[in-house]
């Protein structure tokens, strides 16, 4: 098995991009990003180090933090020259190439190519893909040399065949040994040529993984700072790193109730192993230091948390006392390691050392640390505004009689939760009907008086249009179909209205979609506007055994409702709550986690090991 961390990942990117108007191709936008960041965000979880290669526009990716490769052989010599700068310059066993405009590579391609390299015992790994050619109705092989892991010590065959003065991709390898890993979904190879491909790219499903990372580079904090009594500021967002104004423990001091004392005192040096006898010549008391000099071959009683005398080390709990007197003590020489049960000033936190970090979520234990500390009052970011509505002429809300066809609207009651949850301010503005200026005036309301406009419904392809049509007036409003179950369409950009403008998020209409898009995509932006650093904002994933087989559709991401519990024999186990349809609420009221199906893989077996999201958290 190839480990990833064996594989650098190259990104071809020093073509000179001919029928793009020789515009640079890695930097043309899809989704509002560049290509390159695109295929970069497809490959970072499948290798180790990454690195570009580029030539003429080697600045454009310095943008990336990751090392530029230009080519070493002169004169653009096309993507075998970047494949030869990068073995050249790669520090690992393998490098696998993936050109600059595949936004869509297969998720498992790393996975795949080092199989097939290992099986075949081969030097090298390429891609290919069977596809039915109309003309003779006949399947023809397209291989796709370009997506290649090769093992780095192939570097003097492609020396020899570029000094032979080659260029050609398919038969560099000579001599070496090649293995072709069949891939089934071709259009996971489709390149960008064209500024109409590029177009028709953007009307194709984007990948979860991705989309998160659209929604993380485009949102930044609110910037307004508040300061806040410890006391309100629970569950708010540090908005400044806090330095530790004192040492806690201010001073060594007892972790035991027992006798301070010099550790040395119970050494070997003192021989035999005969019991050792203190003068006890002092009492201290937590919050009442000692009074007197303890003096080697003294010691004195000590409470836990009392301060350490001068020069005591140790600390012999009570209970190992063999005797204990008003004014001397015995003890067993053995019975403590020296240095045992004293705790060291500032070992908690040290005096000018950070003690929390701004992004921090103040949750109890935070509360905790700053109040050891003395600290009255943090500043916290002021608090995200979200409004929110539902649309639809076929929702009622509770309290109105449900006419023939219709529905309660439970969207809204869910987003409040998740929104109080997450410590937003909320402003709830009812059910908006499936009529333009009904929506627009409830947007632009919405935009006068929030951060965030959280919509439920409406921008599925059927409802989308007027949708569409209205968010275009107001902003800039991409239409995404993402690559998920539940939750395929969603509405993410900006809208101004009277001078004021807001982040939209149109999440889908059914219930266990809103849930699930607003966990897995709204959820992280709303929390990085927040301020909160990225532990708060991604969820944990577990890994637990399925009890059972789990259906699942490779190449999109699926959230199906578990229940992880404990078998018979100890072992955890998650099984799916039932119907998983997106419109079943009770999956989520029944389920205690999302099992996160990715888009790589396929149908589960029972006993196969699968990722959860819990959705109870401690603190
Ligand atoms: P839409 O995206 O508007 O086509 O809605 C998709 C489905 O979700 C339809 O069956 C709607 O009736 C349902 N739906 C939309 N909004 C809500 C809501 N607020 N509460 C419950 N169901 C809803
Ligand atoms: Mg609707």
């Amino acid at each position: 098995m190839i480990n990833k961390h064996d594989i650098t990942g190259l990104i071809l990117a020093g073509g000179l991009g001919t029928r793009m108007g020789h515009g640079d191709k890695g930097m043309q936008p899809l989704h509002g990003q560049p290509l390159a960041r695109h295929v970069l965000q497809r490959l970072a979880p499948q290798v180790g180090p990454l690195a570009i290669s580029a030539n003429e526009h080697a600045g454009n990716y310095a943008r990336f933090g990751l090392p530029v490769w230009q080519d070493v052989l002169p004169g653009h010599a096309g993507p075998l020259a970047g494949l030869h700068s990068g073995m050249r310059h790669a520090a690992t066993p393998y490098l696998l190439s993936v050109p600059c405009d595949s936004p869509l590579l297969p998720p498992d391609l790393a996975a795949r190519l080092a199989a097939g390299l290992t099986q075949n015992n081969a030097d090298l790994a390429i891609a290919v893909t069977e596809e039915l050619d109309p003309a003779t109705g006949l399947t023809v092989r397209r291989s796709h040399p370009v997506f290649c892991l090769v093992k780095t010590s192939a570097l003097p065959q492609l020396d020899a065949y570029l000094a032979a003065g080659e260029r050609r991709m398919r038969t560099w390898h000579g001599p070496l040994k090649l293995a072709e890993v069949l891939f089934e979904d071709s259009a996971a190879f489709g390149n960008v040529n064209t500024p109409d491909e590029l177009v028709a790219l953007q009307a194709r499903a984007l990948s979860v993984p991705m989309a998160q990372a659209i929604l993380a580079d485009t949102v930044t904090p609110v910037a307004d700072i508040e300061q806040l009594p410890l006391q309100q500021a629970f569950e708010r967002i540090l908005a400044a790193d806090i330095i530790s104004p004192i040492s806690v423990p201010a001073h060594d001091n007892s972790a035991m109730d027992g006798y301070a004392l010099y550790g040395a005192d119970l050494g070997a040096d003192l021989g035999g192993g005969a019991p050792v006898t203190l003068a006890v010549v002092d009492t201290i008391l937590a919050g009442r230091p000692g009074t007197v000099k303890v003096a080697r071959g003294q010691c004195a009683r000590i409470m836990t948390g009392a301060v350490m005398p001068d020069g005591c080390d140790s600390v012999v709990p009570q209970e190992l006392v063999l005797q204990a007197g008003e004014t001397s003590i015995t003890l067993a020489p053995d019975c403590i390691r020296p240095g045992d049960n004293r705790r060291f000033k500032g070992e908690d936190l040290m005096q000018g050392k950070p003690a929390l970090l701004q992004g921090k979520r103040l949750g109890p234990a935070e509360l905790g640390l700053l109040a050891s500390l003395g600290i009255a009052t943090v500043p916290v970011r002021r608090r995200l505004r979200v409004a929110f509505f539902s649309t639809g002429d076929e929702l009622r809300s509770i309290g109105e009689p449900l006419a023939a066809g219709c529905i309660y609207d439970s969207n809204r009651y869910t987003l409040l939760g998740m929104l109080t949850r997450l410590g937003c301010e909320v402003l709830d503005m009812g059910i908006v009907k499936d009529n333009p200026p009904a929506l627009e005036a409830a947007l632009r309301g919405a935009c006068a008086s929030a951060d965030v406009i959280i919509t439920s419904g409406g921008v599925s392809s059927g409802a989308a249009d007027f949708t569409r049509e209205i968010l275009a007036r107001l902003g800039k409003v991409a239409f995404w179909h993402i690559n998920m179950r539940p939750g395929r369409p969603m509405a993410f950009g900006r809208i101004a209205s009277a001078g004021d403008t807001a982040l939209l998020l149109g999440l889908p209409g059914n219930p266990v979609a809103v849930m699930a898009t607003f966990y897995f995509l709204a959820r992280p932006a709303l929390l990085r506007l927040m301020g909160a650093d990225a532990e708060a904002s991604s969820l944990p994933l577990l890994q637990v055994a399925a009890q059972a087989p789990i259906r699942k559709k490779r190449g999109r991401t699926e959230y199906q409702r578990g229940i992880v519990e404990r078998d018979a024999d100890g072992r955890q186990h998650v099984r799916v709550t039932g119907a998983q349809g997106s419109g079943i609420l009770r999956s989520m009221t029944q389920a205690n986690c999302m099992i996160v199906l990715h888009e790589a893989q396929g149908n589960v077996a029972a006993g196969d090991l699968v990722d959860i999201v819990l959705f109870h958290g401690l603190t």
